[in-house]
């Protein structure tokens, strides 16, 4: 999903609760440990999470206030972590004050994803970005964002459906109107189930709208015919919505 998973904290973690160990710069901070909890809404088109979830995105990295490691688990790196957070652009990255202080943190983090070499979870962590130039209503930011995740998507292995139908929301909120379309067609092309092929059709309908907003995963779905109240309190329910999702992209 869309939300990096904290990494189990060892048992022989000797910190008190709240102290956390950089492991890029050794230092001792305290951090909010953040559990993730389902979200009730549906999703949007680029799968950021519906409500509650969606309003905690101040909890969902941790930042050292010392070097400026960001991570879901700033206790955790990558060896190669330390080179990059030392290195000049990732300092004027998180220094950058024309950027709101909480995208930094997820710029900081898609930064070191990126040189270690995890293009596709620098691309989330990109989106992400977005998310918070989004609230913030900093349309400039946020389709910028956009088409860095969409670059850093396609510059590592092969897409599966879901990152596919980022892409093309990504381009389309960006107003990348071509692109988005050439996406679109490239998907079609290789006959994707039933439920693909509707998200894709109120895309297509979006792009030839000039569309740019938000819209959910619950739009695509076909209006119900009947007894609209029941469907909508099916549809709303969390076991009914996530079991069609993972049909959608075929997870389990
Ligand atoms: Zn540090």
């Amino acid at each position: 999903m869309v939300i990096p998973a904290p990494q189990p904290r060892s048992t022989t973690h000797r910190s008190p609760p709240g102290e956390v160990t950089c492991a890029v710069c050794g230092s001792e901070s305290r951090q909010v440990m953040f559990r993730a909890g389902a979200p009730e809404q549906a999703p949007d088109l680029d799968l950021r999470p519906g409500e509650p979830l969606r309003s905690t995105m101040g909890h969902w990295l941790q930042q050292c206030p010392r070097c400026g490691y960001a991570a879901p688990d700033i206790s955790q790196a990558r060896p190669s972590a330390a080179r990059v957070v030392g290195a000049a652009p990732f300092r004027s990255l998180v220094s950058e004050v024309a950027h709101p202080p909480l995208s930094r943190r997820f710029l900081a983090w898609a930064h070191v994803l990126e040189e270690t070499g995890a293009m596709h979870e620098a691309a989330e962590a990109m989106l992400q970005a977005a998310w918070t130039a989004d609230d913030l209503n900093r349309q400039d930011l946020a389709r910028n964002w956009r088409l860095e995740a969409v670059a850093l998507w396609r510059s590592g292995p092969g897409l599966d459906a879901e990152q596919q139908v980022r892409v093309v929301d990504a381009l389309r909120r960006a107003e990348a109107w071509d692109g988005a379309a050439d996406a679109i067609a490239a998907m079609l092309r290789d006959q994707p189930p039933e439920a693909v092929r509707q998200v894709l059709a109120l895309e297509s309908r979006l792009v030839e709208s000039s569309d740019a907003r938000r819209h959910t995963v619950a739009s695509a779905l076909p209006p119900p015919a009947r007894r609209p109240h029941v469907a909508h309190q099916k549809l709303a329910g969390r076991s009914s919505l996530f079991g069609w999702f993972r049909r959608l992209f075929g997870r389990r």
